[in-house]
């Protein structure tokens, strides 16, 4: 290592990487690092096809505050006992560092290329706070009054709409009641997201990963109407909750933005797409909403509200949709399709003043591979892979130590019907079943002999986020 100061010196791209709990960003980054450092198969991007990464390595990351990602734990999961990693549940950031020959003849004869590629990992929950520095306490009250009002969401926000129903918002201010309310909504909020209708709509995003701030009165908070037209009393139940929610902003949201997010220059959004088709179209048009508010983050207009917290501008976007080895090839361009449907409007509505943004269907790790098998005179194609320990299928249950081929989910031609949210949430007929696989074996790298791990097209969204960078 060359020391502390180089590092410092050496070009940097801050790459971020976000989306909701469980949507793939462990995932992503062990195996975006693990095969650029093992020379994985990447033949869409240009620089590891043509020959010219000289090196990948980790160094020490430039932030002595922030959480590191533990690479070397996820992998080991991984590789070692064939587990999925721990998923992330707060910042963590990596330094990645790419040595590389350039693509012209007059760079080539400039010295070695180096970029330093820091990946910041964080919950997309928490970048759904951000539109909360725009509104008061009344606005966000009477927002999560009305979410919790759709179809979709009535009988899980029951008990907390009970309790904030009874509240006396002008009754002196009681830490009790205020833990009991705050603490019912922390767990409907919890209940939209582990509920089969895997909901993503749900800020603000620390009561669901408070990271180190569980339990504090920043937290203790619930939306509180007004009964009446009359201002809050000094004191009050309502006056306390309207504190904390301004600390919260002030001193949980801000920081982060002002911090973190503000200073990155690409952002990856990961989204599990197959989870909402699998809950049906009301999870599809609750991610949506959600992508939406995402990507409205990043929108940094001249003079808007959020330019004041960010230092320069992010110009690359990418979108992606994971796990689309639960699918056949065939159908990884409709996955594709439907991720760009979930994106368009937000990307359509939101000036992103010049940033590029991009959107692709992958599988950071490819967890099956595809074979076909006889039925009567038909060949049908059919994934193969290792179901993870109780995955059921047509009544059996999976020890998580044998292969299986099981037909994989398909994906409609039209996606529209995919989207109809009129008729009952619950049914969700067009609804799809995907089963979870174990992590696979390592295959053979690019040059024959190293061993890697397998993804489907990862090499397209390394190409989108650094290509340029490695010219
Ligand atoms: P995070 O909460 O965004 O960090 O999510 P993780 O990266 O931990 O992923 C959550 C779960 O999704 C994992 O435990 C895996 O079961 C699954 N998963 C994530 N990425 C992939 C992938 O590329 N292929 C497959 N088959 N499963 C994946």
């Amino acid at each position: 290592m060359a020391g502390r100061a180089a590092n410092i010196l050496s070009p940097s791209l801050r790459l971020g990487v976000t989306g909701l709990s469980r949507a793939g960003k462990t995932v992503f980054i062990s195996a975006f690092v693990h095969n650029l450092i093992h020379g994985g198969r990447l033949p869409m991007f240009e620089a590891s096809k043509s020959g010219r990464i000289a090196r990948a390595f980790l160094e020490e990351q430039p932030d002595d505050t922030v959480p590191r990602f533990q690479y070397e734990d996820h992998i080991a999961a991984l590789l070692e006992a064939r587990n999925w990693p721990e998923s992330t549940r707060a910042i963590s950031e990596l330094r990645l560092t790419i040595e590389f020959e350039s693509a012209s003849a007059w760079g080539r004869l400039l010295s070695r290329g180096r970029l330093s590629v820091d990946i910041v990992d964080y919950p997309g929950e928490w970048l759904l706070d951000l539109p909360l520095l725009t509104k008061s306490f009344s606005q966000f009250s009477r927002e999560a009054l009305e979410l919790s009002n759709l179809p979709v969401r009535t009988d899980l926000a029951g008990p907390w709409r009970a309790l904030e129903a009874e509240a006396d918002p002008d009754a002196d201010a009681d830490e009790m009641t205020a833990r009991r309310l705050a603490e019912s909504f922390a767990d409907y909020l919890k209940a939209c997201k582990l509920d089969e209708r895997a909901l993503s709509t749900l800020p603000p995003g620390r009561f669901l990963m408070p990271g180190d701030l569980e339990g504090s009165p920043a937290l203790t908070v619930s939306p509180l109407l007004l009964k009446d037209d009359r201002s809050p009393r000094p004191g009050s139940l309502h006056a306390m909750m309207e504190r904390r929610y301004e600390a919260y902003k002030t001193h949980v949201v801000k920081p982060f933005f002002r911090e973190h997010i503000a200073r990155l220059d690409r952002q990856i959004v990961l989204i599990d797409a197959l989870q909402a088709l699998n809950a049906g179209p009301w999870a599809l048009a609750d991610l949506e909403r959600a992508l939406s508010e995402i990507l409205a983050c990043f929108r940094i207009g001249r003079g808007g509200f959020f330019s004041d917290l960010f230092s320069h501008r992010i110009d690359r976007i990418l979108v992606a949709a994971t796990k689309a080895d639960h699918l056949h090839h065939e159908s990884h361009d409709r996955l594709q399709g439907i991720v760009k449907r979930l994106a368009d409007r937000a990307v359509k509505r939101a000036d992103f003043s010049g940033a590029e943004v991009d959107v692709l269907a992958l599988a950071a790790i490819r967890a099956t591979r595809e074979g076909t098998v006889k039925q009567g005179r038909e060949e049908l194609p059919v994934i193969i892979g290792t179901p993870l320990e109780g995955e059921t299928i047509g009544g059996e249950t999976f020890d998580g130590k044998s292969e299986t081929a099981v037909f994989p989910g398909d994906l409609p031609v039209g996606i529209d019907s995919m989207f109809q949210t009129t008729g009952d949430a619950a049914s969700a007929e067009n609804s799809i079943r995907f089963v979870r696989f174990r992590p696979p074996r390592l295959e053979r790298g690019a040059d024959g002999l190293t061993l890697s791990l397998p993804h489907i097209r990862l090499d397209r969204a390394m190409q989108f986020l650094l290509g340029d960078r490695l010219a």
